[in-house]
């Protein structure tokens, strides 16, 4: 029995169905909102473990709802959006959303999601309870107190900019982060020759993640939104 409680947020009756029909036979539990308003008071009133948001609400834009949200809880918000500009999902992951689906969107993709937020949850509790000193990923091994990294057990070389940017990526593990999330966070400004140094970075650092034979993709690209590193089985 799947003991996670979703919010979903859709005004869309179709969409709406699909997921909710989704989330039954997958022994989701679930609790429905059809605006913004009632998103916020579901939301504070269950608890709910993860939010589905659709960005584009009859009342209020999405993006207010994860602010609104952001404000009390950390829930992991997954953004729906019909529009494909790559602005308004940048907007809501900078305002605090965790993942994105794009309409339309199959089943397999929203289980998908579903399942590495949940994963990403699981691991959230654990830090909580103690802070790991080593963060493992595939063949990937970063110790935080001797600042080192370490890739099929050979030390990688990285340059300090690298190795924070590994460390930021997999602190997030699963996550989309923003090129804006990341300059801010590497840099501590977001102009537009950050971002271009940014790619500049992150291609050295992935080619560094590679390794003759082992094809594991590390760190995928969302292209016009920013970069995630994906956990390894
Ligand atoms: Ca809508």
């Amino acid at each position: 029995m799947n003991k996670t409680l979703i919010l979903v947020v859709e005004d869309d009756m179709p969409v709406h169905n699909l997921i909710t029909t989704t989330l039954k036979t997958h022994d989701y539990k679930f609790i429905s909102a059809k605006n913004g308003g009632s998103a916020i008071m579901e939301a504070s009133t269950h608890n709910p473990d993860i939010a589905l948001l659709d960005l584009g609400l009859p009342d209020v834009d999405g993006v207010e709802v994860i602010k609104k949200i952001r404000t009390w809880s950390n829930m992991p918000i997954i953004v729906i959006s019909a529009r494909s500009e790559d602005t308004d999902k940048i907007e809501a992951l900078d305002a605090g959303a965790d993942d994105y689906l794009t309409k339309p969107f199959s089943v397999e993709e929203l289980l998908a999601r579903l399942r590495v937020t949940q994963r990403r949850l699981a691991l959230m509790q654990q830090e909580n309870s103690a802070q790991p000193a080593v963060f493992v990923n595939g063949a990937l091994r970063i110790e935080y107190a001797a600042g080192c990294a370490y890739f099929h057990e050979k030390e990688l070389h990285l340059t300090p900019i690298e190795y924070k940017l590994l460390c930021l990526l997999a602190q997030n593990v699963g996550k989309v982060l923003t090129h804006t999330f990341i300059t801010q966070k590497i840099w501590g400004s977001s102009w537009e020759n950050d971002i271009a140094s940014l790619r500049v970075f992150m291609a050295t650092l992935r080619k560094k993640l590679e390794n003759g034979e082992d094809h594991t993709q590390y760190i995928q690209t969302h292209i016009g939104v920013g970069y995630r590193m994906l956990r390894v089985e």
